[in-house]
C-alpha cells in the first residue's frame, strides 16, 4: 500500500519515498515554552503524531525529532515580567507541554532537543555562513544576506514586495536589505547570553532549527512538519540558513524532501489572538473535556484544512466516542478471536484513507460504518470488524483512558502471556499474581486443553 503526503514544497501530493526505508527521519518544530500550549500548538503535535504513528505501519524505523525554544526574546520579556529566572520558567512550561500533550495521547518524540544546549551547533553553522559571504557582520549583530540564496521565497511562493509587507520588518540601521534576518545577537548584561567569535550573544530564532535537525537527524532528512503560520518566514529561513551551509545557492530539497504543514485553528470564526482574548487554551479544555475528545475534534478536520474550533465540534467529538465505546461494550468480548490484522480488510480500508495524505475525515467515516456494521454481522465477521476498530482507534490515539475497550484488551493480552510463561518456568507465585492482577480490572481467566481462556464480568 503506497503512502500519499502533501508536499508545500512542490505543492503537490506525492508518493512518499523515503531517502533510506530502513530509517524515516522526520523533524517539527516545537513549542516555545514561556506559557501555556493553545490548541493551535496541540493542532501541530496531534497531527503530526498521527503522521509518525500511520507512518510507522509501512516503516519499521520511524525517528521523530521535535525542538523545545527555550531560548527567546518573548521568554526574556515574560521573565522580567513574572520575575522567575527563565531557566525555571522554561523547565516549567516544557514539563507541562509535554504532560499535556500526554493527555492528548501524543507520544513523546524519540528526541526533544533544547535550543540552548545547542548553541555551539549554532555557531559553527553561522560561522560556516559568514564564511561564504552569506552573513555579513553588522553593529554586533550577524546577519542572513537573502539575496545570496537564489531560492528564497520559494517554499511560500512570496514575491519579493509580499516577503516585505509579510515580515514584520524591524527597521534597522544595521540590516542592509530589509529582508535580511538575524542569525546572532548581542545580549545586555542582564540577559541570557553565550561567548561567540562576534562576541557574548544569543542566536536568533530560525538558526536553532537548522543546527538541531541537523545534529538528531543529519540532512537531508524526510519530512519537515510545522504550522502553516510557520512557512514564512521561519521555514524559509530555515531552508536558506541549511541549504547555503553546504553550499551557495545549493536546492532546497538538500535540506529536506518533503515539507508538511498543518492549517490554521480559529477560535469561533476569528483569529485566536490576545487582544481578543479568545485564546484556547488545553489546560483551560481539559477541565471540562477529555483528552481523547480534544484529539479527536482535532483531527475531525483534514489536517491541512483551517479548523474553526467550537464548543460544538467538542460536543459532537464527545458523542461520537461514547457512541463507539457503547456499541462496543455491547460486544461479548470473550468470544472475539483475534483476527490477523494484515489480512483483515476492513482494518486495511480503514489504513489506505490515513495512507492518503492523512484523510481523517474519511478515516473516521469508515469508522462510523464499522460501528453500524457491528451490530448486523455474523460472529465471524464480528470479530474481524471488532479487531478493525480496536486497531483503528489504536492508530488514531481515541480510546485509551476507556477502561477494557482499548488499553485493557492489549494489557490482558501481555499478562495472559506472561503467566503462561510463568507456569512453564513453574513460577507459580507469579502466575497467582498475574491472575490476581487481572481479576482487578474484572477479567476472568480459565486454563483450558486450547490455553487460557478469559472472560470480562460485568
Ligand atoms: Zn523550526
Amino acid at each position: 500500500m503506497k503512502f500519499f503526503i502533501f508536499d508545500s514544497l512542490s505543492r503537490t501530493k506525492k508518493e512518499f519515498v523515503p531517502i533510506d526505508s530502513n530509517k524515516v527521519r522526520i523533524y517539527a518544530c516545537g513549542p516555545t515554552v514561556y506559557d501555556y500550549a493553545h490548541i493551535g500548538n496541540a493542532r501541530m503535535a496531534v497531527v503530526t503524531d498521527l503522521l509518525v504513528k500511520t507512518l510507522k505501519k509501512k516503516f519499521k524505523n520511524v525517528t521523530f525529532v521535535s525542538n523545545i525554544t527555550d531560548i527567546d526574546d518573548k521568554i526574556i520579556d515574560a521573565s522580567k515580567k513574572s520575575g522567575v529566572p527563565i531557566s525555571k520558567l522554561t523547565s516549567k512550561f516544557h514539563e507541562i507541554y509535554n504532560k499535556e500533550m500526554n493527555a492528548l495521547n501524543v507520544s513523546p518524540p524519540d528526541f526533544q532537543p533544547k535550543a540552548s544546549d545547542h548553541i555551539n551547533e549554532m555557531i559553527e553553522m553561522i560561522e560556516e555562513l559568514v564564511n561564504k559571504d552569506c552573513a555579513y557582520f553588522s553593529n554586533n549583530h550577524i546577519i542572513f544576506r537573502v539575496e545570496s540564496y537564489k531560492y528564497y521565497g520559494q517554499l511560500s511562493g512570496r514575491s519579493l514586495d509580499e516577503q516585505l509587507a509579510g515580515s514584520r520588518i524591524e527597521i534597522a540601521d544595521y540590516k542592509k536589505n530589509p529582508r535580511d534576518f538575524i542569525l546572532w545577537k548581542p545580549s545586555e548584561s542582564n540577559e541570557p547570553g553565550w561567548d561567540s567569535p562576534w562576541g557574548r550573544g544569543r542566536p536568533g530564532w530560525h538558526i536553532e532549527c537548522s543546527a538541531m535537525s541537523k545534529k538528531c537527524l543529519n540532512i537531508p532528512f524526510d519530512i519537515h512538519c510545522g504550522g502553516v503560520d510557520l512557512t514564512f518566514p521561519h521555514h524559509e529561513n530555515e531552508i536558506a540558513q541549511s541549504c547555503s551551509a553546504i553550499k551557495v545557492d545549493c536546492e532546497p530539497q538538500n535540506f529536506c524532501r518533503y515539507w508538511f504543514h498543518n492549517g490554521f485553528v480559529t477560535s469561533d470564526g476569528e483569529k485566536m489572538s490576545k487582544s481578543l482574548g479568545n485564546i484556547k487554551l488545553v489546560n483551560e479544555i481539559l477541565k471540562k473535556y477529555s483528552g481523547e475528545v480534544i484529539r479527536l475534534s482535532l483531527l475531525s478536520a483534514h489536517y491541512r484544512q483551517p479548523l474553526n474550533w467550537t464548543e460544538a465540534i467538542l460536543q459532537q467529538s464527545e458523542k461520537t466516542l461514547s457512541r463507539i465505546f457503547k456499541n462496543l461494550e455491547k460486544i461479548k468480548k470473550d468470544e472475539i478471536e483475534d483476527s490477523q490484522i494484515k489480512k483483515n480488510e476492513f482494518f486495511l480500508e480503514f489504513q489506505e484513507s490515513l495512507f492518503d495524505d492523512l484523510n481523517t475525515p474519511k478515516s473516521l467515516s469508515i469508522l462510523n460504518v464499522l460501528i453500524n456494521k457491528l451490530k448486523e454481522s455474523n460472529k465471524k465477521q464480528q470479530s474481524k470488524i471488532y479487531t478493525a476498530i480496536i486497531e483503528a482507534m489504536k492508530l488514531l490515539g481515541i480510546g485509551k483512558n476507556k477502561e477494557i475497550i482499548i488499553e485493557n484488551f492489549d494489557l490482558i493480552k501481555k499478562l495472559i502471556d506472561e503467566r503462561d510463561r510463568a507456569r512453564q518456568k513453574k513460577d507459580f507465585d507469579r502466575a497467582d499474581e498475574i491472575r490476581l492482577e487481572l481479576s482487578k480490572i474484572n477479567v476472568e481467566i480459565e486454563d483450558t486443553k486450547e490455553g487460557t481462556k478469559w472472560k470480562k464480568l460485568k
